[in-house]
């Protein structure tokens, strides 16, 4: 995390070009960071597929795209054509070994101190696209290459694209996004922690009752059925973003910014996942499917009659998850993960619940409960940290309520606050590996999910159905009930 120079030159390719990742998302976070003047001026950006454009075609869909996904206050047609002379595009087969050295031709034509290969692909195009590439020798120590989820199906497949991977680049080169990762409420949770002395002697068992930690979609699986079917949300969200989460909640503080002191610090943290028997899964987890219901005030189908489902599939798409920390900081505490589509709404939030207090003096509140303090940290849609506290409500009585203390990011700094991939891209430039999942993270988070998989897969009463537009099956409560906890819920 710590702030790298950047290069005076670098060549990023992006294939899969004619993707939807590298359309909407990232070239134009690429137009933001060229905006903001955060690209040194020989940086080129190669974009491959298999597509029959010329340059010019392909850039007006990429303009055409750019211009529906960057917002309308950051649009400017001179910057876009500025940043347009640096994008060019080639029509290549990535399992087709020869057509790699129009590749290396045209870096070569523009040789440059950094080279990124961004694989914006199937991950079973991996390997073959890292043999290739290494066969025309762009596997030196000035190459690197960046990997999108999913990493793998399960640990097997994991590892087997990691050594397949390893072959030819070596850890040092290897950057696996996780594009929660990317965002500034997560490096500020890192502030909030670290650069503050007020929470961290509050940051343990002694003072925290549980912490939950919510990524909710309220969008069903769109036009992605035949892939979704096959992942369910354990792999596509629980396994990567919400572990990542997890890990910054719970690590100890690390020595330096460095990346590896920062991975190295995540690490401990899955090392002391304490990990599922067959009993565990059932008593401390919830999987959920949606049926139809309402969303946004439209009625919705229900995910058995999404686009390429199979009728009987007993896919998740919706997970609830009582993890548990075995160390000296976090025994005892509940770790609650949390994700589904077609919920109510749209949010990602941590949210860090402390213990009531040991005496109470003051009346129970009219509400019938008292509330202890608790800090939410936002990271989508909007941005903010929020401690809410106990004051005494006005009047003649001493009754408490609960009021909030808001940091909000947008309000407090007016800069424009950039998106997780404009940082994730400029760190892969700039070679900080701190916010990319290093190949021993990965290993563990797959092992720690592997049981609940393997028992889920032969369960077969498979997922709870839960009605779209609603906060998933009724069994999710229980997991926290029985604890004595609740949702929080913002209201
Ligand atoms: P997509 O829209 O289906 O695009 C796939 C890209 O792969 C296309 O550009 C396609 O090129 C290219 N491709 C396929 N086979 C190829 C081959 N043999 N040689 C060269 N190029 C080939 O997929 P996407 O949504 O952009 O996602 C890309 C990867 O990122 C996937 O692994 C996905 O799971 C992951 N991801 C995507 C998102 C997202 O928001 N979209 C988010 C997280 C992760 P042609 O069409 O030109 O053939």
């Amino acid at each position: 995390m710590s702030q790298l120079p950047f290069p005076e030159s670098f060549n990023l390719v992006f294939f899969g070009g004619t993707g939807d990742l590298v359309t909407r998302k990232l070239l134009p976070a690429m137009y933001q960071c060229h905006k903001n003047g955060q690209l040194v001026e020989s940086g080129r950006l190669y974009c491959l597929g298999r597509q029959n454009y010329t340059r010019d075609e392909y850039l007006a869909i990429v303009e055409d795209k750019a211009r529906q996904f960057v917002p309308k206050a950051d649009w400017d047609d001179d910057v876009w054509t500025a940043f347009s002379e640096r994008l060019s595009y080639d029509k290549i087969d990535a399992e087709r070994p020869d057509e790699y050295e129009l590749l290396k031709q045209r870096l070569a034509d523009s040789p440059a101190e950094v080279t990124v290969f961004f694989l914006s692909v199937a991950p079973s195009l991996f390997a073959v696209i890292c043999t290739n590439l290494a066969r025309q020798g762009l596997n030196g120590p000035n190459c690197r290459v960046v990997l999108e989820k999913p990493l793998g199906h399960d640990l097997a497949s994991s590892n087997a694209i990691t050594a397949e991977v390893g072959k030819h680049y070596q850890e040092r080169q290897v950057y696996r996004i996780d594009h929660y990762l990317g965002k500034e409420s997560v490096q500020n949770l890192m502030a909030l922690r670290f650069g503050n002395a007020l929470f961290e002697p509050l940051w343990r068992r002694m003072w925290i009752s549980n912490v939950q930690i919510t990524i909710a979609e309220d969008v069903g699986i769109g036009s992605r059925g035949g892939f979704y079917d096959g992942t369910g949300a354990l792999r596509d969200m629980v396994q990567n973003h919400l572990l990542q989460l997890l890990c910054f909640v719970a690590m100890e503080p690390p020595a330096s910014l460095d990346s590896d002191a920062i991975r190295n610090e995540k690490l401990k943290v899955l090392e002391c996942l304490v990990p599922f028997t067959e009993e565990d899964v059932h008593a401390k987890t919830v999987r959920g499917q949606y049926r139809a219901g309402v969303s946004g005030g439209h009625p919705v189908a229900g995910y058995l009659e999404e686009k390429n489902i199979p009728a009987d599939s007993k896919t998740e798409t919706f997970v609830a998850i009582k993890a548990e920390i075995a160390n000296w900081r976090w025994a005892g505490v509940p770790f609650y993960l949390f994700t589904g589509k077609r919920l109510p709404t749209r949010l990602a939030e941590i949210v860090i619940h402390f213990h009531d207090v040991p005496h109470h003096i003051f009346p129970l509140p009219s509400s019938g409960s008292r509330a202890p303090s608790k800090l939410v940290i936002r990271l989508q849609p909007d941005e903010y940290i929020r401690l809410y506290l106990n004051a005494k409500a006005p009047g003649n009585s001493m009754e408490l309520q609960p009021v909030s203390l808001d940091l909000d990011f947008a309000g407090k700094f007016k800069t424009r606050r950039a998106e997780g991939y404009e940082r994730l891209l400029l760190d892969t430039i700039r070679g900080n590996q701190a916010l990319f999942v290093r190949q021993d993270e990965l290993e563990l988070a797959w092992r720690w999910v592997e049981p609940v998989l393997n028992t889920w897969a032969s369960d077969p009463s498979g997922p709870k159905p839960y009605a779209a537009g609603t906060w998933g099956p009724s069994a999710s409560s229980a997991l926290l009930s029985r604890d004595g906890f609740g949702w929080h819920d913002e209201g």
